[in-house]
């Protein structure tokens, strides 16, 4: 089967075309900018990557020429359209509700817009990805893929704040969690990678990235995870601050004279080791290196953000009751052996020993643990399109 994954942000969106017989990616790519002006960048397979100004003034636009450039005389992948089977859509927020990927009908789209609320980022820009295959693509199954269904096995220990009652019954406000079709993945990577007992294992994932979250998966079960009733709870990440006390928020709002919302932008955009380093940067190749240049400020953001890390591995293996195997995933988990290395040194009252060699890896599947480590550590590269496209498939078949 073709299968079309579609990731839609609010600007932009990112695609790939998959054979699911080989799992080989057949074309590649994303649009810019749409509402703005619009661009689509196109590669194909073993081709060159070709890059179109156009406007797109809509998702539906945007999607038009995704599907114009896949069936390109010289340059597409296919011969028309008809050889799309099926479209699988990344979708952020499905709420209490949903549990699993599904088909999506009527009922499941009623569910993705009730929870708009609780992802006003994404869930709208993810209904308008759906809207536009459905136009474009009529009669080709559509199916969603919740960043939080991975993490509804939580339970209710893990999910609920220690909130009145009424705001859970109310609004619907627990931990729901996030980067839960990575988590899946990854876990069940890990088990296999490992030769773990599926329903005898105790694994804890470290998603690292822009954005960064950890989850402790039982058994092949969520438990817990980091990430809560939006992507800001939790670890200290690129922009986001990750755990505070929330009467910081009044405390600046006063001192600074700034509304809620300012606040809250500050907290997901200008915090965490961008804010730490003073706007240095976000990423981590750039800190190491200030790090290694003598930059105070960034050796710190880096020992915060590690520190943070292993503290929620640590509260984890409690939560758990032990562990077998951690595994590191994401743009810093997969390419990051430094911080790796800092993470793993917390974690020596666990027996972790990490091997020096094997750690100096890249982007590769790897045990990293010493042959004599108490629990074994692993880089487990994340794959969502693939786990996306395998949940279609999956359910359309
Ligand atoms: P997201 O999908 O959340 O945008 P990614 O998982 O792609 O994020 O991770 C991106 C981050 O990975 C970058 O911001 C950078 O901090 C980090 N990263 C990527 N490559 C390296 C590297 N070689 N060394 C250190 N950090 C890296």
């Amino acid at each position: 089967m073709n299968v079309l994954i579609i990731n839609c942000g609010s600007s932009s969106l990112k695609y790939q075309l998959i054979d699911s017989e080989t799992e080989q990616v057949q074309a590649k790519g994303l649009c810019e900018r749409i509402g703005i002006d619009g661009r689509l960048i196109y590669q194909p397979a073993g081709g060159e990557k070709e890059v179109t100004e156009a406007p797109m003034p809509t998702h539906t636009e945007a999607i038009q020429m995704v599907l114009d450039a896949l069936v390109n005389a010289k340059t597409g992948v296919m011969k028309s359209l008809d050889e799309v089977d099926a479209i699988g859509h990344r979708v952020l927020h499905g709420g209490a509700k949903i549990t699993e990927s599904c088909v999506i009908d009527q009922a499941v789209v009623d569910v993705i817009e009730e929870c708009c609320d609780l992802g006003p980022l994404h869930n709208p820009a993810n209904l308008k990805g759906i809207y536009a295959c459905q136009k474009l693509m009529p009669g080709k199954p559509n199916v969603a893929v919740f960043d939080t269904a991975f993490h509804q096995t939580m339970p209710t220990k893990a999910f609920m704040y220690g909130l009145p009652y009424e705001y859970y019954e109310k609004y619907h406000i627990r931990k729901y969690g996030f980067h839960g079709t990575s988590h899946s993945f990854v876990s069940k990577e890990t088990i296999k990678f490992l030769g773990l007992d599926a329903d005898n294992s105790k694994v804890i994932v470290c998603h690292l990235g822009n954005g960064a979250s950890i989850s402790a998966v039982k058994n092949g079960k969520c438990v817990d995870t980091s990430m809560g009733l939006t992507p800001l709870e939790g670890l200290v990440m690129g922009t986001r601050s990750g755990d505070i006390d929330p009467a910081v928020v009044e405390y600046i709002c006063n001192k600074e004279n700034k509304t809620v919302s300012e606040m809250l932008n500050i907290l997901n955009k200008k915090s965490g080791v961008f804010g730490l380093t003073k706007g240095l940067s976000s990423d981590f190749r750039d800190l190491e290196e200030a790090m290694a240049d003598g930059n105070q400020l960034a050796a710190d953001a880096i020992d915060i953000f590690c520190y943070r890390v292993a503290k929620i591995v640590g509260s984890y293996v409690a939560a758990m009751n032990g562990v077998d195997a951690i595994a590191f995933t994401a743009g810093i988990g997969e390419n990051a052996p430094l911080i790796r290395e800092k993470v793993c040194e917390y974690l020596g009252y666990l027996g972790v020993k990490i091997d020096a060699a094997k750690n100096n890896s890249r982007g590769k599947e790897v045990v990293i643990s010493a042959d004599d480590s108490a629990k074994k550590v692993a880089v487990v590269p994340t794959n969502e399109e693939l786990a996306i496209m395998r949940e279609t498939v999956a359910l359309v078949k």
